[in-house]
């Protein structure tokens, strides 16, 4: 069995709610804001937040870049670029990866403790969610394996038809070396 200290916790939630050291906003490229999660961050954070992402010039697709949270109950917030959905062949899944990686090494390089993670690329970008779930829990698990400082991981999923995509692949990803509660 591996021996993970980090807690992982699926709920159904709206990710601007959560106080926790950072939540990974499904950015685009320009970080300026934009639709679904994102816009949902920035009316949440406040003005300041896309002044902050405007000094940074922009992030490339499975980068990661954090600002502060300004009015978030979130200290901290990282930005990634997902990945659009173009059928998988040209380097979606890798891509997408990237962006649960790059996000921990951030979480880590400045010592965070919680981190709340949305479903990355699975709305206007159009990635498939069955495929997402078990790439996001995936990644998250294989990092874990190697550097566990983080205490808490959380998956916030907006819709319930969500939370039961990926709860089912919590349970496949995780189930067999990782027991432990499932918070709904
Ligand atoms: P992308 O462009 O990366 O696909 P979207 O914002 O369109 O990003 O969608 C990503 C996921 O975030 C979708 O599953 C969507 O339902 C979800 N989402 C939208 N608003 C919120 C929110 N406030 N909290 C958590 N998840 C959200």
């Amino acid at each position: 069995m591996l021996k993970m200290k980090t807690e992982i916790i699926i709920i159904q939630a709206d990710i601007t709610t959560l106080e926790v050291d950072a939540i990974v906003n499904a950015a685009n490229p320009s970080l300026l804001g934009g639709g679904g999660v994102d816009g949902a961050i920035h009316r949440a954070a406040g003005p300041q937040l896309v002044e902050e992402c405007r000094r940074l010039g922009g992030c490339k697709r499975g980068e990661a870049k954090i600002t502060r949270g300004y009015n978030l109950p979130a200290k901290y917030v990282i930005h990634t670029p997902g990945p659009i959905w173009r059928g998988g062949g040209e380097r979606e899944e890798k891509i997408l990866k990237n962006c649960y990686i790059n996000s921990l090494r951030l979480a880590l390089e400045y010592r965070l403790r919680s981190l709340a993670f949305c479903s990355i690329s699975t709305g206007v970008y159009g990635f498939p969610i069955e495929k997402a779930s078990l790439i996001a829990l995936g990644s998250v698990k294989d990092f874990l394996k190697k550097k566990d400082s983080l205490e808490k991981v959380i998956f916030a999923l907006f819709s319930p038809k969500d939370l039961q995509v990926y709860l089912k692949a919590y349970r496949k990803i995780f189930r067999k070396d990782y027991p432990q509660e499932v918070r709904k």
